[in-house]
């Protein structure tokens, strides 16, 4: 729900500790308002609790919700919810009864109206907060005190953040190095090992992937079975591809290169 619109973004940098007052139930005017005519990038740790939910593959949930598109720092893909196909608005909000994937909404409707900031300094990374206060949102009028720690736990937005801190460090870590030329192979490579997890295991069980990587018996057996899994293991399998890390769950057999063929 954040929409990247800086005119409705506070300009005073938040920490955890600092509080505001917010409340958002179904009995606010502006019910569902926030929902549409927005921009959300969804994660790839999104994107599995939503196709889970949905009961459909992450294949037919990026060909059905969503759009692609690139991130301008890093050159890298990012998949956003396609909100112009439904009308500017979110395909899972509903008039009366609002979200219909609550449980699973996307760690930006569990943030919002908070949003986050995340930059490269000499000492690490800075990560930050700040309001999104939009015209149409009353949630500010009513009388619940939270500090930015409390509702990110209270929103489950915690947890989201620790799934995709890898992720989101790749793309952090691109960015530092100015515009990056990324090749289309590793662009396709992220794509589906971050977006498209049941490609990806297809790509690992019914490509050449394991005649040239050694992964060991009990890492295969969870990987096969298990979406959150395999996600860890892409992370692992990405940073190795993309040269950032070795990794110990993942080797090259003797003589192949660190890569194998491209996946589109
Ligand atoms: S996923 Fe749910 S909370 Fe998020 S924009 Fe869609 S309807 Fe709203
Ligand atoms: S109070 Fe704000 S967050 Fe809640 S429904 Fe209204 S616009 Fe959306």
């Amino acid at each position: 729900m954040v929409d990247l619109n800086m005119r409705v973004v506070q300009p005073v940098r938040l920490t955890p500790e600092s509080r505001f007052k917010f409340r958002c139930h179904p009995g606010v005017p502006c019910f569902t308002e926030c929902c549409g005519k927005t921009t959300i990038i969804l994660t790839p740790y999104d994107i599995l609790r939503l196709k889970e939910r949905l009961g459909i593959t992450s294949g037919d949930f990026l060909e059905a919700y969503t759009r692609r598109e690139e991130h301008d720092k890093s050159g890298l893909p990012l998949v956003v919810m396609d909100m112009p196909r439904f009308e500017g608005r979110c395909p899972f909000v509903r008039p009366v009864t609002g979200c219909q994937v609550y449980s699973d909404r996307p760690g930006t409707c569990r943030y919002y109206p908070v949003g986050q900031g995340l930059l490269i300094t000499e000492e690490g990374l800075d990560e930050f907060y700040f309001l999104v206060k939009e015209e149409h949102c009353k949630g500010f009028q009513e009388d619940a005190e939270w500090t930015v720690q409390s509702w990110k736990e209270d929103q489950g937005a915690d947890y989201y953040d620790e799934m995709n801190k890898e992720w989101k460090a790749m793309l952090l870590r691109r960015s530092s190095v100015g515009k990056p030329d990324t090749d289309e192979r590793t662009k396709n490579l992220f794509y589906m090992v971050m977006y498209d997890l049941d490609q990806f295991r297809r790509f690992i069980f019914k490509s050449r992937f394991l005649q040239i990587f050694n992964v060991d018996e009990d890492t295969l057996q969870r990987i096969y079975e298990d979406d959150l899994e395999l996600l860890q293991f892409g992370y692992d399998y990405l940073k190795m591809a993309m040269k950032i890390k070795e990794s110990d769950s993942i080797k090259p057999k003797e003589g192949e290169k660190t890569t194998p063929a491209s996946p589109a």
